[in-house]
């Protein structure tokens, strides 16, 4: 496995792939879990090259205390890429991915003023820049995201069509802890007791597609029965739990079986944002 830590050593190290393969691109924060691993083999699977990126984006943090305790494990992470046999790890340092006379960024629209934009402002366009200069210099055929971010992935998606992005996109499925918990570099920073709480996010977005399924037709109704059962049963604060259309993300207010929707969530404990969704295909 190659570690490069400059923008040029990775261009020169995927010059060559690009002839002679597709090369796959799966960026992430690091702190690596079994949930970034899945989109990692995916990508192992389905590309001649596969290229890991690491690096904790300090624009898309809207929260300087978020950033600091944001969990770090270089050297954790590149044992595990190794031993999986990917083939070149980006590690950027801050100031190569954002020098200081750095003025353009990518704004993003409509779909970024809803769910985790409301809270997080500019979370969007940090994330949006980011993933654009890293695909400037990745330049990957194909690049994978995983479903537990959906508004990130979608995000991403309209940035690709809209700037003509010359990328394939891939959506992985959320990797969970047995007790149903979305895997997420965040869990490390919940103390015992609140991990024990945890796993009533998911609990809740079971609920709730259950009740769709079954043809509950007021999603306001969906929305208040889950967010008692959260409220009831552990100290988590709300930041918001929405049942919104997939693909505009504008709030469902009838549901039906029939009618895909993505129930999403976001909630602290102590110091810690988690975020997690369900989304509702009708059954065919
Ligand atoms: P992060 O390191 O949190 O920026 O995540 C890097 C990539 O891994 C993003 O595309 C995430 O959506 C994806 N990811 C994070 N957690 C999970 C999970 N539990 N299951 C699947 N993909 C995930």
């Amino acid at each position: 496995m190659i570690v490069l830590d400059t923008i040029l050593a990775v261009q020169n190290a995927l010059e060559s792939s690009r002839q002679s393969g597709s090369v796959g691109f799966v960026p992430t924060m690091g702190c690596l879990h079994e949930g970034h691993l899945s989109l990692v083999k995916k990508c192992m699977d389905e590309c001649d090259t596969t290229i890991v990126s690491i690096f904790i984006n300090p624009t898309q943090f809207n929260d300087q205390q978020d950033f600091d305790t944001y969990p770090r494990e270089t050297t954790a992470d590149l044992k595990m890429l190794e031993e999986l046999g990917v083939d070149m790890v980006f590690l950027p340092n801050a100031e190569d991915i954002f020098p200081k006379n750095c003025e353009i960024s990518v704004v993003p629209g409509k779909s970024a003023e809803t769910l985790c934009g409301l809270s997080r402002g500019g979370h969007f366009r940090g994330v949006l820049t980011v993933v654009a200069k890293l695909f400037n210099i990745v330049q990957p055929h194909i690049s994978y995201f995983g479903a537990k971010d959906y508004q990130q992935f979608l995000l991403i998606s309209k940035m690709v069509s809209d700037l003509n992005f010359p990328i394939e996109l891939r959506l992985g499925d959320t990797v969970r802890e047995e007790d149903g918990l979305a895997m997420s570099s965040r869990n490390n920073n919940l103390s015992v007791s609140e991990r024990e709480e945890a796993p009533i996010l998911y609990q809740a977005l079971e609920y709730g597609e259950k009740q769709i399924r079954k043809g509950e037709p007021n999603a306001l109704k969906v929305i208040e029965a889950m967010m008692t059962m959260i409220i009831e049963n552990s100290s988590f604060s709300i930041d918001y739990l929405s049942i919104v259309d997939p693909v505009t993300l504008e709030d469902v207010l009838e549901s039906s079986p029939a009618k895909a929707c993505l129930i999403a969530i976001a909630a602290n404990i102590g110091t810690t944002r988690l975020i997690d969704n369900i989304l509702h295909l009708p059954s065919k």
